[in-house]
């Protein structure tokens, strides 16, 4: 068996910490900013200095590719160097850094590969500067409309398009991840939360992505003077939303002990401290991999009352994306790479989005997760020890290297 190197994977860490240091011990870097700019630039630098032959596509996704022995579709492992606002220096960034070590691993011992290994960066993962999220992996696998990716713009006004051209990284669409040039697609991420911590596991063998939906429930009552009006008389559309939001959590939670569910944003109007609420909407994000347990949270929720303390109530869902089932055969090859290191793992689901959920329709795809410390992610908290990243990147690579003897 085959392992990366922790001083090496160390070096990379640490040097990628750098652009978009926030100096609270996390970054921001958003997509296409002169922070991300400067990070593709060193992950250029490093890719070339293998050897490697780098090349970008339309949405300025970078593919650096170690040449493989025969003339084979080639193996992808991605992930992406953006980060939220405030975010921590693992989410994306640990994907890119363990799929570099990895190349490294077969350049410097000299492996010898079938298929090309090449190494995947995605622009604009988070959506943090330029919405939606996951947007390149959406439009290079046909799920987002490019047009409408292009004229998508920051908080300044400025175009994604216009963001895609100075920063001198967009290439010909005909470089685009798909089923022609390749065989398969691996991304290795921080898991996030906490399972894998909790349970003592080293490596999150990941099986796919959760099924969602995503509804606003909307609470019609009468405005009034908070001074004049009995209590009796009123129609407070934020105490029946009170109501609801309690009555939910108390029919869901009764469904699956693995449904996740989140009221997260919440409208009040006219939202003034002396008139009663007339309206109220809030979100309700519901999240699980079995769409049976999905369509009884959906059955829960097109069951509220009709009418609560006065209001009337209704529901409307907003959109909803179905489980995604990674590619069994590289489901098992990542068991099989981590069983033959003697680390500890279990199967596990993605409760978040990542681009390989995308590329899982194209392409045979899976994902690797590494603990999150806490859990915590999105944050400057957001921290994987190296040793237990450096797992991950041995588990990458031996299920590569297992993948490419088929
Ligand atoms: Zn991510």
């Amino acid at each position: 068996m085959y392992t990366c190197s922790l001083a090496r994977l160390q070096n990379k860490i640490d040097t990628f910490k750098t652009f978009g240091d926030t100096g609270t011990g996390g970054i921001t870097r958003l997509s296409l900013s002169q922070e991300a700019l400067a990070a593709r630039e060193e992950f250029v630098k490093r890719c070339k200095a293998m050897g490697m032959q780098v090349k970008t596509d339309d949405m300025a996704n970078l593919y650096a590719t170690l040449p493989g022995g025969e003339d084979l579709p080639g193996f992808v492992m991605g992930s992406h160097l953006d980060s939220v606002i405030n975010g921590g220096n693992y989410d994306g960034v640990l994907g890119v850094l363990t799929a570099m070590e990895v190349a490294e691993t077969i350049w410097t011992e000299k492996i010898r590969t079938r298929r090309p290994v090449t190494v995947m960066v995605w622009t604009n993962e988070e959506g943090s500067r330029f919405e939606p999220a996951m947007m390149s992996s959406g439009v290079v696998t046909g799920k987002f409309d490019k047009a409408r990716a292009l004229a998508s713009t920051d908080g300044k006004g400025v175009r994604f398009e216009d963001a895609l051209e100075a920063s001198g990284y967009k290439g010909a669409a005909e470089n685009r991840l798909g089923a022609q040039g390749y065989a398969g697609y691996f991304e290795l991420h921080i898991e996030q939360g906490p399972v894998l911590e909790m349970e003592n596991k080293d490596i999150g063998v990941v099986e796919g992505v959760v099924g969602m939906v995503n509804y606003t429930v909307t609470v019609k009552g009468v405005s009034d003077h908070a001074g004049t009006t009995p209590q009796k008389t009123r129609k407070d559309a934020l105490y029946a939303a009170s109501q609801l939001i309690l009555l939910l959590w108390a029919r869901l939670s009764k469904l699956d002990p693995e449904l996740v569910f989140t009221t997260g944003k919440i409208h009040v109007s006219p939202n003034i401290h002396t008139v009663i609420p007339k309206l109220v909407e809030f979100s309700l994000d519901a999240r699980h991999k079995d769409p049976n347990v999905i369509a009884q949270a959906v059955e829960v929720i097109r069951n509220l009352p009709e009418t609560l303390s006065g209001c009337q109530i209704s529901a409307a869902e907003n959109w909803g994306r179905k489980t995604v089932l990674f590619d069994a055969g590289y489901v098992n090859a990542v068991e099989e790479a981590a069983k033959e290191a003697g680390y500890s793992y279990r199967r596990i689901y993605s409760g978040a989005g990542h681009d390989a959920q995308y590329v899982a329709d194209i392409l045979p795809a899976t994902m690797i997760f590494v603990p999150s410390v806490g859990g915590h992610s999105h944050c400057v908290e957001e921290f994987t020890p190296t040793e237990a990243c450096l797992n991950g990147a041995n588990v990458m690579l031996n299920a590569i290297l297992a993948t490419d003897k088929l």
